[in-house]
């Protein structure tokens, strides 16, 4: 009698812990804290929008969701640490236009720029601002220009390094106007901000979500925004075509990805916390404050995000290929 009892308990407990166990192996996501890589330094643009994000996402999606900036090589090296990682979601990108452009600018990587990743959806548009330190000696583009031509290499031009939106920008203004400045590479543009702020750096483009507030307090000198259109919280700044330098237009995209094989459940979780960031109203707020906006709903999606990213890299292929600039 006692060894039935025993046998008539033990399995439905055993039923019970096969369910649950079940379960956990393929529902409960996320089951422990998922890091965030950012490419780039803290403090810096594409860290202040993570952060943002990260933040928005660890309540929505209970678990935190930690940054963790691993950078160098212009943002290769963070994204080669999502693209190697373990495909179950715990760990996710937030990348930005280098993922346009390092496809083609950089022939040898150890891993596979396109094909390593799963995007789960857009997260922002944000401009950027060509600024100089305070004293620069130069009072509007076109005195920024005479000053970079007659300069030579005793003119310094900070980024953060070849894959880099400030690089791509820099790269872009230098060849349009023939200037040859020594371009200071960083790990980010935070700390190529604080050189600028210092005085030791001649120039910087970079996205308003770093630069509004050193703009508006007048910390750097702003010259013009590489965008179609004036930034609607910086109207003053004029674009670069209406100060004297056409065709000259560099915009920054950020996006959010999982490596490559992560599970389909695990991609739709991860976009659905990604979308409810963006419609979170501090989030909204902030974004504003920074000059930017999260993108529509529909756009914070892998198929729409996959749209824009191959259109990306289509589009600065031939750029890249005409101006030689290739980053070995
Ligand atoms: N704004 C930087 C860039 O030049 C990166 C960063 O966010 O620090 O790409």
């Amino acid at each position: 009698m006692p060894l039935i009892t025993r046998r008539a308990l033990a399995a439905p407990a055993l039923a019970t812990l096969a369910a649950g166990g079940s379960a956990r192996a393929q529902g409960a996501f996320p089951s422990r804290p998922i890091t965030m890589i950012i490419p780039f330094a803290p403090g810096g643009p594409t860290d202040i929008v993570g952060r943002l994000l990260a933040e928005s996402m660890s309540r929505e999606i209970g678990q935190p969701v930690v940054v963790e900036n691993t950078t160098g090589a212009g943002g290769t090296l963070g994204a080669q640490r999502v693209a190697t990682a373990r495909p179950d979601g715990h760990t996710v990108l937030l990348h930005h236009i280098g993922m346009g452009v390092i496809p083609t600018m950089y022939r040898r990587l150890a891993y596979d720029p396109v094909g390593g990743f799963e995007p789960l959806g857009l997260v922002t548009e944000v401009p950027m601002t060509l600024v100089g330190r305070k004293d620069l000696p130069a009072a509007n583009l076109a005195d920024l220009v005479a000053l970079m031509r007659s300069s030579g290499d005793r003119f310094n031009l900070a980024d953060a390094g070849i894959g880099s939106s400030s690089a791509l920008c820099g790269a872009l203004l230098a060849n349009a106007i023939g200037a040859k400045p020594t371009v200071i590479p960083f790990r980010g543009t935070g700390p190529a901000m604080q050189e600028i702020l210092g005085g030791r750096v001649d120039l910087l483009c970079d996205q308003t979500t770093q630069t509004t507030e050193y703009i508006r307090g007048g910390a750097v000198k702003v010259f013009a925004t590489p965008s179609r259109a004036r930034i609607a919280t910086l109207p003053e700044i004029p674009t670069t075509a209406e100060a004297g330098l056409p065709g000259f237009e560099v915009t920054v995209w950020h996006g959010l990805y999982a490596p490559r094989g992560t599970p389909a459940p695990v991609l739709a979780r991860l976009t659905a916390s990604l979308q409810a960031a963006l419609r979170d109203p501090r989030v909204v707020q902030r974004f504003t404050e920074i000059g930017t906006a999260p993108v529509p709903q529909e756009d914070a999606t892998p198929e729409a995000h996959r749209r824009f990213w191959m259109a990306d890299i289509a589009k600065w292929k031939p750029i890249i290929e005409a101006t030689n600039g290739y980053a070995d």
